[in-house]
């Protein structure tokens, strides 16, 4: 049975627990309790301690020892991405994948430590300056949903902590086990106790009891559209900083002068990974019609050597989807685009082979011109299924691209410099990529506008996020005006 974690230790609760299900078997794989108000007190309360000597260590430190703290984690890397693919659902090369990332992401900005800085301002009046400072900011809740448990975990603890804050996590329901296991492994690689703490229980009761609580100053928030617009209204009540990542529907251009294999390979993983449960996957195409007809045969060729199939068999490309809700949710989607006309190209069903029928397996689908009203076109589509429209030329797919309430991310294929720089300049996203595939840089700024959310993660400019700044005037001369 799973515990929390809370102030360097697995916390024994009583009371009701949940249940945490393997996608593929449909097993129960662990249990863990559900938190309420009392057990989100002693997390936040801990933190707070913690964040009293925490803070006060200097930048660098922190640095070096969230840095041995993550090479501890990195040397458990099998054993994570074995819990990861049971809980979540993946291929275990993903799962290997996201340990490395949120290992990269912490190391990242473990390195950073050394370059925090404030600024100062001369002369502000005779014998006068201006000092700039950042300062940690307290407790920040991170709350996590189940797609990518543990890197949208660590983009939050790696900024979060070698800024000087702490941290108290709330993963998904479904997905907490790797957390906790991750939590104990920093712990042991020498993170103070109670400077990261991890919760587990439902949104409604544990994530808004975290997000209400009055020692928490921020709250870093990774999840649905419906669910951040909660928050970010809970979060007003305590005049709280809040950064959200939400839902995309991110397009992608494909113009007649692109290299039409590599847009296919891209927009193949770009769909089918993680069986098309990433906010930055690619849900909707627009290809130019000039060479749809080549480009959708490319696609279609890669499109049927994935291999369905549970996580932890290897060669396997997709998983099942993380739930039986989530393949409900996908199954209306498609059937709602076919029945306003869209063409089938490939899937639209659930596996047929007998050992698949246990899981929550679905085939990768490509659906051809689904009618712009239609789901698959206006709601985000969090599952393996990848809607492709035929477009005239740039100014419609450009068009048809911003006719979202999302704005995340965005990719265009050309050859084009000029094609590019303006789709680069008139994409409604928070990230275009050229000629490339949805792969985020620890380097660069990301997240959303529209209702993709707000704030950004990775990048110096995360750092910002978890410091408060403060000005101080310094009247240093005898005589000064002040
Ligand atoms: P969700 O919003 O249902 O849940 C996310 C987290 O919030 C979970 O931990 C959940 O328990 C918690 N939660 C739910 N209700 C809450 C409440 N009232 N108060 C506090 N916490 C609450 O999201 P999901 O379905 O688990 O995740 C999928 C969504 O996340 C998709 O829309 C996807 O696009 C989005 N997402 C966005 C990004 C990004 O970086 N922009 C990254 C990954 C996923």
């Amino acid at each position: 049975m799973a515990e929390m974690f809370i102030g360097g230790e697995f916390v024994r609760a009583e009371g009701e627990r949940f249940p945490v299900v393997d996608p593929a078997t449909e097993e129960v794989v662990d249990t863990v309790p559900l938190a309420g108000p009392e057990e989100v007190d002693l997390a936040v309360r801990n933190a707070h301690e913690a964040f009293q000597s925490w803070s006060a260590t200097p930048a660098a430190r922190r640095g070096d020892i969230l840095l041995r703290a993550a090479q501890h984690v990195h040397h458990h890397l099998e054993e994570l991405a074995h819990s990861l693919t049971r809980e979540q659902g993946k291929p275990l090369r993903e799962s290997r994948l996201e340990i490395r990332r949120f290992v990269e992401t912490l190391v990242h900005y473990a390195g950073l430590g050394r370059n925090l800085r404030g600024g100062y301002v001369p002369n502000l009046d005779e014998g006068t300056y201006g000092l700039v400072l950042k300062r940690p900011m307290g407790v920040v809740a991170a709350i996590v949903p189940w797609n990518f448990p543990t890197t949208l975990l660590g983009n939050k603890l790696g900024p979060a902590l070698v800024a000087g804050n702490t941290v108290v996590a709330k993963p998904a329901e479904t997905t907490p086990l790797t957390a906790l296991r991750i939590a104990q492994l920093l712990r042991e690689g020498g993170l103070p106790a109670g400077v990261f703490n991890v919760i587990t229980g439902i949104g409604p009761v544990a994530g808004e009891a975290l997000v209400r609580h009055p020692l928490v100053r921020k709250v870093a928030f990774t999840g649905s559209t419906e669910v951040g617009k909660r928050i970010m209204a809970l979060a007003a009540g305590g005049v709280k900083r809040v950064t959200l990542e939400l839902g995309g529907s991110d397009p992608m251009i494909v113009c007649d002068d692109a290299d039409l294999d590599a847009a296919a390979g891209a927009a193949s993983v770009g769909r089918f990974f993680n069986c098309g449960q990433a906010c930055v996957a690619v849900k909707r195409l627009y290809v130019f019609e000039s060479v749809a007809e080549q480009f959708l045969e490319k696609l279609l060729a890669r499109v049927r050597r994935l291999r369905v199939g549970p996580g932890l068999e290897e060669g396997v490309h997709l998983g099942p989807l993380h739930m039986q809700r989530q393949r409900e949710r996908i199954e209306q989607q498609v059937q709602d685009a076919l029945d306003r006309g869209a063409r089938l190209l490939a899937g639209g069903r659930r596996p047929e082979e007998p050992r698949l029928q246990r899981g929550f397996f679905y085939e990768p689908t490509v659906l051809l011109d689904p009618d712009p009203h239609s789901r698959v076109a206006q709601e985000e589509v969090f599952g393996p299924v990848l809607p492709v429209w035929r477009v005239h030329d740039l100014e419609e797919a450009l068009e048809r691209a911003n006719d979202s309430p999302y704005g995340l991310g965005s990719s265009i294929w050309t050859r084009s410099l000029e094609r590019a720089s303006l789709a680069a300049e008139r994409l409604e996203a928070g990230y275009t990529w050229v000629n490339s595939v949805n792969r985020i840089y620890d380097e660069l700024p990301f997240g959303g506008v529209k209702q993709s959310g707000f704030g950004k993660e990775h990048g110096l400019e995360a750092l910002d996020y978890y410091m408060e700044t403060k000005s101080v005037v310094v009247r240093a001369l005898e005589g000064g005006s002040g």
